[in-house]
């Protein structure tokens, strides 16, 4: 993990705008004088500074939150441009780390929010430490595996989270406050198996789809943070916008499981796995090698490769699926195990793992 960049020693960070930065928010009477003072005490971490990410980061510190953590392990890339969000031309040609170039750019504009830049990738290991003593977690992550330990927190910790995912024109979004709607394992007791869902890398994205998705995941996160937790949207909400349709899952009375393995029965199996989803880099091989998690089930190589191959050079051999992609040489085995050649930089290969496999 790099440390992150102190936003208190930013050269030339301007002075507070005084009390007209907030004013129309204010005006707006479920927010009020009271609400606005609750979100600059807020403390919310962002996992994810990807399209989603950077939208809600942008709409988080315009609402003058207190703190934002967040919480990415990629550079910017050209291919992001099209829909990331603040980013610049010039962060992509310096492949500056997403979670550094989003302070710098959000910096501009409220200086008023302390962001606080983690270039990290989420794991069992560094959960507890980059999640603990956060008041609400956004989850804008691009892989699902992280999103179930995600959950696991904030159950054991009773911290609400705002889950949110976007594919092509199609986005989901889900509040879980524990205790009180259903978690993530309520609605999906398991993550499917590597590669079972499409990713932006394979099936692509249009801009729309995320700034949607990341609004309504904002829209949710105000009204936990000023307090107004009745209000909140307790549906699973997925909108089409291509062609346009919308249905929402569960209903305004929706409550948790009693089943429920993580809010149930309290067992969190991915934050108590250091395991699960682990990463290990292969000594003098310039290969790293991705474990899946023990319910990851079997991966269809077959189904995979179909969504693939006609982006990447693929070659299918009984158990092993190999694909060439961004100067990288993938292996792909059916128990979901995979070797990424090319790097021996794990998070280069776990991202690249969810962006073209997906998990
Ligand atoms: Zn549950």
């Amino acid at each position: 993990m790099i440390p992150s960049d102190d936003p208190d020693t930013r050269p030339g960070a301007p002075e507070s705008s005084g009390p007209d930065r907030y004013s129309r928010q204010i005006l707006f009477p479920k927010i009020g004088r009271d609400g606005q003072a609750k979100l600059a005490r807020a403390r919310i971490v962002l996992v994810g500074a990807g399209a989603l990410g950077a939208t809600s980061a942008e709409l988080l510190v315009r609402s003058g939150v207190g703190t934002l953590r967040i919480i990415d392990r990629d550079v910017v890339e050209t291919s992001n441009l099209g829909r990331q969000a603040l980013y610049t031309t010039d962060d992509a040609l310096v492949g500056r780390p997403k979670a550094t170039a989003l302070t710098r750019h959000l910096a501009a504009f409220n200086p008023e929010v302390r962001c606080d830049p983690r270039v990290a990738d989420l794991s069992a290991r560094n959960a507890r430490e980059l999640l603990d003593g956060f008041d609400l977690v956004v989850d804008a992550l691009d892989n699902l595996e992280a999103r179930y330990l995600i959950n696991d927190w904030a159950i054991q910790a009773g911290v609400p989270w705002v889950y949110g995912a976007c594919v092509g024109s199609r986005g989901l979004s889900a509040v879980v406050m524990p205790g009180a709607t259903p978690c993530l394992r309520c609605l999906f007791p398991d993550p499917p198996p590597a590669g079972e869902l499409q990713t932006c890398d394979t099936a692509g994205i249009i801009a729309p789809a995320a700034t949607l998705v990341a609004s309504l995941q904002v829209a949710e996160a105000l009204k936990i943070l000023v307090g107004a937790s009745r209000d909140v949207r307790r549906t699973l909400l997925s909108v089409e916008l291509w062609p346009f349709r919308w249905i929402e899952l569960g209903g305004k009375d929706a409550s948790p499981d009693p089943n429920c393995v993580a809010c149930g029965q309290r067992k969190f199996e991915f934050l108590d796995s250091p395991q699960r989803g682990a990463v290990q880099v292969l000594c003098g091989r310039d290969s790293v090698q991705i474990v899946p998690s023990e319910r990851s089930g079997v991966v269809n190589l077959e189904a995979v490769r179909a969504r693939v191959r006609t982006l990447y050079s693929t070659k299918l051999m009984e158990e092993v699926l190999r694909i060439e992609a961004q100067g990288l040489r993938i292996t792909l085995f059916r128990d979901g195990r995979a070797l990424v050649g090319g790097t021996s930089d794990a998070s280069v290969a776990r991202s690249a793992y969810d962006r073209i496999v997906g998990s």
